[in-house]
């Protein structure tokens, strides 16, 4: 590891202003952390977000439940507001990683990161959610940009997550059995607004499946995705899974899906 400074702020507005330079904010390190151990990568100074109490916490706001940055999955896998209001996203959390994963592990920093197999960006993609940072509201539409890489600007620090509450949805992963990452995670909403299916794992960051959500759009059934098959151009392809089998599972995880969120 590099050598690097330590700060640990206590404020919103005093976390934005340490991160100059070559500085980093640290969540809870289960990403950073150990890429820094490989010398993968270096940071003049880490900006410790663990006393910021303003960036953690889970609170319903009439139909939204926002969440703030450094909340740990494991306080999203518990938290009663959310079990209530979205059950699916409770059990996504709890399907991340193992217990010590989801016990440092963060919303903020797993967005932040943008892994392409990572969970939550098929939650915030499938329910529609809003990211809010120290400067401004992002849709969950304009956020995944490409290969760990999203919309934040350099030192944009994320503050909370709105999820709006859907009528029902559901979350199904086919997980890499080491990591528990997911090979092909499906999320499906049923929303006031239309239906949301949002896929991560596929390809270089989550994306959405405009033809399933039109046809779930028509009939909420498992049946209306079996025939729509995505491209599998583009889609990742490794020693877990060629691009034509993720490309395959994502009908066949589309489908698990709705059923789960049918069955309630
Ligand atoms: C063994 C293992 C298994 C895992 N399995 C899964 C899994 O099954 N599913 C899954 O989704 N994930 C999985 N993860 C990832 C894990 O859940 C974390 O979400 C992820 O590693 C980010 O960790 P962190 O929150 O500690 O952030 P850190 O590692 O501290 O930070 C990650 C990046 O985000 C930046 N950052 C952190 N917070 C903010 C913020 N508020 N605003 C702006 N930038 C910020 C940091 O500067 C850094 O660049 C796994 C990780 C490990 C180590």
């Amino acid at each position: 590891m590099y050598p690097f400074e330590y700060l640990r702020p206590d404020s919103v507005a005093k976390a934005v202003a340490a991160l100059d330079g070559e500085a980093r904010y640290l969540a809870g390190g289960q990403s950073l952390v150990q890429s820094m151990k490989l010398r993968l990568s270096s940071a003049s100074a880490l900006v410790d977000l663990s006393a910021v109490d303003a960036l953690s916490g889970v609170a319903r706001e009439g139909s939204t439940v926002r969440i703030g940055a450094m909340t740990r999955h494991s306080e999203v896998a518990r938290s009663a507001d959310v079990r209530a209001a979205i059950p699916a996203l409770a059990d996504l959390a709890n399907s991340i990683g193992d217990p010590m994963v989801r016990n440092m592990g963060t919303l903020g920093g797993s967005l932040a990161n943008s892994d392409p197999a990572a969970d939550y960006p098929a939650a915030v993609l499938g329910l529609g959610a809003t990211v809010q940072t120290d400067r401004r509201p992002i849709a969950a539409d304009d956020y995944f940009r490409d290969l760990f890489t999203t919309a934040l600007e350099p030192g944009e620090l994320i503050v909370s997550v709105g999820f709006p509450v859907p009528q029902r949805a559901a979350y199904v992963k086919f997980k890499q059995p080491a990591s528990r990452f997911a090979l092909v995670g499906v999320f499906v909403a049923q929303t006031t607004g239309g239906v949301r299916v949002a896929v991560t794992g596929v390809r270089s960051h989550a994306f959405r499946v405009p033809a399933m959500e039109q046809a779930l759009a028509r009939d909420f059934r498992p049946e209306a995705v079996a025939g729509i098959r995505i491209d599998a151009a583009g889609c990742n392809s490794d020693l877990h899974g060629s691009a034509e089998y993720r490309a395959a599972m994502v009908t066949v995880m589309a489908k698990r899906a709705v059923e789960k969120a049918l069955a309630g």
